[in-house]
């Protein structure tokens, strides 16, 4: 996978449409978030273009991600923010809007009334063990 014609990520890696950016490297480009939840919002993306994170080489993924301690605490220095979230919405059901995997950065600080809604649930008996053995099986076939 490289560029496509369409995708709006792709159009502002190849300059073909403005962006804010922050950071340009060999595997990404950070830009400011054209709707930010916070100021300073980020997103993270690689350059060639991926639609979603388990379609991607791991070490594409290593190289894209080494920038987030170093621009995390730009954000943290930079927007007076005592610590950020790192998210990734992948896929439609998970709230991707944007099929270019990205990586967003969103400063946080106490009282800013973001947050997520965490809806828990528990496993029943031998559940988790069950799941946790196709997991491993999973993994090792690839
Ligand atoms: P997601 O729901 O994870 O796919 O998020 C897509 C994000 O991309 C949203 O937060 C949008 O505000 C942001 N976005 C969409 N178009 C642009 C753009 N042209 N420049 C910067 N951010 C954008
Ligand atoms: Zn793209």
């Amino acid at each position: 996978m490289s560029s496509e014609p369409n995708c709006v990520f792709c159009r502002i890696i190849r300059g073909e449409i403005p962006a804010t950016i922050v950071h340009r490297g060999d595997a990404c480009l950070a830009f400011l978030d054209i709707q930010p939840l916070a100021p300073g919002h980020t997103l993270v993306v690689p350059t060639p273009h991926y639609p979603t994170l388990d379609g991607m080489p791991g070490e594409l993924v290593g190289e894209v991600a080494s920038v987030l301690p170093r621009l995390g605490s730009a954000l943290i220095r930079v927007t007076g923010a005592t610590g950020f979230n790192v998210l990734i919405n992948n896929g439609p059901d998970a709230g991707q809007v944007v099929p270019h995997l990205h990586i967003h950065l969103i400063p946080r600080s106490a009282g800013d009334g973001l947050g997520f809604r965490w809806n828990v649930r528990g496993y029943q008996p031998g559940e988790a063990d069950r799941l946790a053995e196709s997991l491993r099986r999973a993994l090792a076939g690839g």
